[in-house]
């Protein structure tokens, strides 16, 4: 496995830092306080970032994109995640691909998508459904050329801000994931209800809601089957949840590696004990930890990427750097608070915000229990999760 840059994606990674420096880290704290990004804000980013290839980057040129591999994309995601993650996931979960659409439906939504006009997000998670994604009570009924569709979704990214969404359905409750599919939804044609938007701890720009469907038509051809897998298809296979795990590993590490830059600049500068703080071996052992453990998750991430960019499953590497990136950047964040004393935890001071954001990422896609649920299946052959 190559984790060396390309001459491209190193000069990318370069140019994303200094744009995010220099135009966006000014806004964050303003943006953070306020809370999630309105859709007319989200708009706004959007365009602004999408020539380095966020929120379409990944997709076809039919909606404006460049096919990204996983490993460049990861690359901008990191650099983006250390001036604010919040940010980074909203412009991911705004480029969700309009797949699933009939044909006509989709070449509008890609033309938008192309103007950076379109929001999209996916929803799973039900308040009676989270870590076990399989027993969905969202019911589609089929009716004629539509399915009807009842049902609540919760903790929705970018949901309530949202024109198109991929939306998981049982068309056969108790029936556990032989009766889930997949529907894409527009909202201008099939209206689901925001009931809530839900303000997190951390990573408060990034729109979150609870979203209602009652009696929402939905065209019949919508619909897709989830694939089942060759190798024990157990839940988060069947959704591909590979991707998204990867990206919130790559995001806790720009936010560990956001909290290390600030950790050394500031020992080196405050004095105690008529020394630098960097003069003490208790600091740097501190530093030696948040550095070691950064970069382990790094690599994690990139091996990860590397097999999604051959095409190849990676299922288990995936979960293992989601599990250990999220719960590591906790860590490193939290000893960058130590190091910074009470400035640490001071609102509008940054690394307080890290802290915030990082402890929000072992929740989405898997908590880190279903993380090591998912190696261990892959360990013992045996699924606790099933
Ligand atoms: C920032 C954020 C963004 C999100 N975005 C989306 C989104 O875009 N779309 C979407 O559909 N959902 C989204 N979610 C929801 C997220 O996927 C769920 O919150 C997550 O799957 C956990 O579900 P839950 O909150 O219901 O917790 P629960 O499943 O109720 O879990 C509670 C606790 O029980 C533990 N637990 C549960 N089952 C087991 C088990 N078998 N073994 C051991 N421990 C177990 C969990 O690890 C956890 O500690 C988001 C959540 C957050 C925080």
């Amino acid at each position: 496995m190559d984790f060396d840059l390309t001459e491209e994606q190193r000069l990318l990674k370069e140019a994303v830092r200094a744009y995010a420096d220099k135009e966006i880290a000014p806004q964050v704290n303003e943006y953070e306080r306020r809370g999630p990004l309105t859709r007319p804000e989200a708009l706004s980013f959007i365009k602004q970032l999408m020539p380095f290839g966020f929120y379409n980057g990944r997709l076809g040129e039919e909606c404006g994109g460049s096919n990204l591999d996983a490993k460049t994309y990861g690359v901008i995601n990191e650099e983006l995640s250390n001036v604010w993650a919040g940010l980074c996931g909203m412009l991911w979960i705004a480029g969700n691909p309009p797949t699933g659409l009939a044909e006509a439906d989709r070449r509008e939504v890609c033309e938008r998508i192309k103007a950076g006009e379109s929001i999209g997000c996916g929803a799973i998670t039900e308040p009676e459904a989270g870590s076990s994604s399989s027993y969905l009570s969202t019911r589609a009924v089929e009716d004629g050329d539509y399915w009807v569709v009842n049902g609540t979704k919760t903790w929705i990214s970018c949901g309530p801000i949202a024109d198109h969404m991929n939306l998981m359905v049982t068309v056969n409750p108790g029936s556990g994931r032989e009766g889930i599919r997949s529907l894409h939804l527009r909202k201008e044609s099939s209206p689901w209800e925001v009931v809530r938007n839900n303000n997190l701890l951390g990573l408060r720009a990034w729109p979150n809601g609870e979203l209602r469907f009652e009696d929402v038509r939905v065209p019949r051809q919508n619909m897709r089957q989830m694939r089942e897998e060759s190798s024990g298809a157990a839940s988060a296979r069947v959704w591909n949840f590979q991707q998204p795990r990867t990206l919130l590993a790559v995001m806790a590490v720009g936010i560990a590696q956001a909290a290390i830059d600030d950790s050394i600049r500031y020992v080196k500068e405050r004095h105690q004990f008529g020394k630098p703080i960097a003069s003490f071996q208790l600091v740097q052992e501190m530093l030696y930890d948040m550095v070691v453990e950064t970069d382990s998750a790094r690599f994690l991430a990139y091996r990860a990427m590397d097999l999604q960019d051959k095409g190849e499953d990676s299922t288990w590497q995936a979960a293992m750097a989601k599990g250990f990136a999220t719960e590591m950047a906790i860590r490193v964040t939290s000893r960058a608070i130590e190091l910074h004393g009470a400035l640490g935890l001071m609102e509008g001071y940054p690394i307080e915000r890290y802290f915030r954001d990082a402890r929000s990422l072992t929740i989405p896609d898997g908590t880190t229990e279903i993380q090591k649920l998912v190696v261990g299946r892959r360990l013992t052959g045996i699924s606790a999760i099933s």
